[in-house]
């Protein structure tokens, strides 16, 4: 199996447990993890992380980290590559779609118009759109090369802490002490919005977690597996919290 393929997978089994789990409900929460040095794969908008399959899953661009955030196009599977020679257009050239940059329409005019010769892949549009929350996503992957895994979810116990603010001490537990460290908080700021990507990226450069007020959290690891442990734990030290209070 290739590594985008293996990726897929573990995205769709980590959105299974998070949903069996009661980590997230309905639609709710958002797992992604670094396919390479320049893509992301993302958990679609609008689907329960229960019953998700590979194809579901999105391939995203990052950006370059001085490029203004917007959002990003997402990439669906490869269909065609077209060999092209400096200014001359390459003939029979019917596949449309974006190129790897994620910018749209690999038109006639912008292949010929490229001073450039090679091979240009070509990805077909796809009808589902990345999560509203991939701008948050991109920012944490942009802020922290080493990561390679960002996991949002809804854990009920640890969402009670968000929302009330109380203090959630890491070192409660050993294992929280030993392999989360302190735990971020992010203000409230509206959900899918920039200004949270940016809030929670800034956290997150001095921390592996985060709770974001009146929402839930966000983990990140160095694989999915890793970031998904995290989660975990976090809402057995909340569970655990609450209940010695
Ligand atoms: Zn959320």
């Amino acid at each position: 199996m290739n590594p985008e393929a293996e990726l897929r997978r573990a995205i769709v089994e980590i959105s299974r447990l998070l949903y069996e789990r009661k980590l997230v409900v309905a639609t709710d929460g958002n797992v992604s993890a670094r396919l390479d040095r320049k893509h992301i794969l993302i958990t679609p908008s609008g689907f329960c992380k229960g019953f998700l399959r590979e194809p579901d899953i999105v391939r995203i661009v990052i950006p370059e980290t001085d490029s203004p955030p917007r959002t990003p196009r997402p990439l669906g599977k490869e269909v065609g590559r077209v060999h092209h020679q400096g200014t001359k257009t390459p003939r029979n050239l019917h596949l449309e779609g974006w190129d790897a940059a994620g910018e749209p329409g690999l038109s006639r005019a912008k292949i010929g118009d490229s001073p450039q010769t090679g091979t240009v892949p070509i990805f077909a549009p796809i009808s589902a759109g990345a999560s509203s929350e991939t701008p948050m996503h991109l920012a944490v992957y942009q802020a922290r090369p080493d990561i390679a895994a960002v996991i949002h979810a809804h854990p009920p116990y640890a969402t009670s802490f968000a929302v009330s603010g109380h203090k959630l001490n890491h070192k409660l537990l050993p294992e929280t002490h030993l392999f989360d460290g302190p735990i971020g908080r992010v203000p409230f700021l509206k959900a899918g919005s920039t200004r949270l990507a940016q809030a929670v990226a800034l956290v997150l450069k001095s921390h592996r977690l985060c709770l974001l007020a009146r929402h839930g959290a966000v983990t990140t690891g160095k694989t999915l597996l890793e970031a998904y442990y995290r989660l975990e734990r976090l809402e057995f030290l909340a569970q655990v919290s609450a209940t010695a209070r």
